[in-house]
């Protein structure tokens, strides 16, 4: 072997897009945490969790999520320091909550990665959309209930024009919606489905932080959800399932070993 002469490029490393899944340490892939052993550095954001989060080592942890001033680190950022990274050599993996390609920007990200040439792999997680309602004894789907699941943004306001979500159209699919990033537009999206025909008695169920030691699940209807909200406090992340499904829960609840101890309380 050679070696490396002083002053040139080390190999470009590869960066790792890698699903953390919603929380739970146990939820994450065999590779997942593989790739977070091996890795020289890891950058990421709040929503894989406390228990993820603190079991990385602090000197391979860069936080890219919000600042503490509330500021959040732009994309472009994130872009960036991702390519000069992998430049160095290093070995990094972009750790995000859930599935990376679920409303993670890791489309974005890998977009990036191609433009500038950087060699990046795709480790899928387990998205809150499914494990979220899941946990809280809600299956996406059910036979007797919808044969079809939608995973929309609850982030823009659907009073806009240019709003990219089509809730009336959503609510003729007579299937279950599941919002993520749902919690402040809350009100505006309930309404829409109801003036689009769907029933006020549909049930809701809101599940924050799916699978972290302080889990809590909420449920209503279309029509008393926002009030269950405020009550409770529910604040992000928190999942949002809309739909028959939702009512499997107090069906199931009871046995609902998931509840029993191991996540965190009902309210
Ligand atoms: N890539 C992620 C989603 C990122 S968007 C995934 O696949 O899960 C961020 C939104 O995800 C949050 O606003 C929330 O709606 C949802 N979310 C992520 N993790 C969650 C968790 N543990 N519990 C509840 N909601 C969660």
């Amino acid at each position: 072997m050679s070696g490396a002469d002083e002053g040139e490029d080390p190999p470009v490393g590869t960066v790792y897009l890698v699903g953390s899944g919603p929380g739970d340490p146990e939820l994450m892939t065999v590779k997942a945490k593989r790739l977070l052993e091996e890795a020289d550095v890891v950058l990421h954001d709040k929503l894989p969790g406390p228990e993820i989060l603190g079991s990385i080592p602090e000197a391979k942890r860069e936080d890219v999520g919000k600042r503490a001033g509330g500021e959040r680190t732009s994309q472009e950022y994130t872009n960036d320091r991702l390519v000069e990274l992998a430049r160095e050599g290093k070995r990094v993996v972009r750790l995000k909550g859930g599935d990376p390609f679920v409303f993670g920007r890791g489309g974005e990200e890998a977009e990036h990665l191609a433009s500038e040439g950087i060699p990046f792999e795709y480790v899928p997680g387990i998205t809150s959309a499914i494990a979220g309602p899941g946990v809280a004894g809600i299956p996406v789907t059910h036979r007797d209930h919808t044969s079809s699941v939608s995973f929309v943004t609850g982030h823009e306001d659907p009073t806009k024009e240019e709003s990219m979500v089509d809730w009336e159209a959503l609510a003729a699919t007579g299937g279950t919606i599941v919002v993520l990033m749902g919690v402040g537009k809350l009100p505006a999206y309930t309404d829409a489905l109801r003036e689009a025909g769907m029933a006020g008695d549909t049930p809701v169920a809101l599940v924050e932080r799916a699978t972290w030691p302080d889990q809590r699940v909420a449920t209503g209807t279309l029509d008393t959800i926002v009030d269950v909200r405020d009550r409770e406090g529910i604040e992000p992340p928190a999942i949002t399932v809309i739909g028959g499904v939702a009512g499997t829960r107090e069906r199931v609840r009871e046995f609902l070993a998931n509840e029993l101890g191991e996540y965190g309380d009902e309210t």
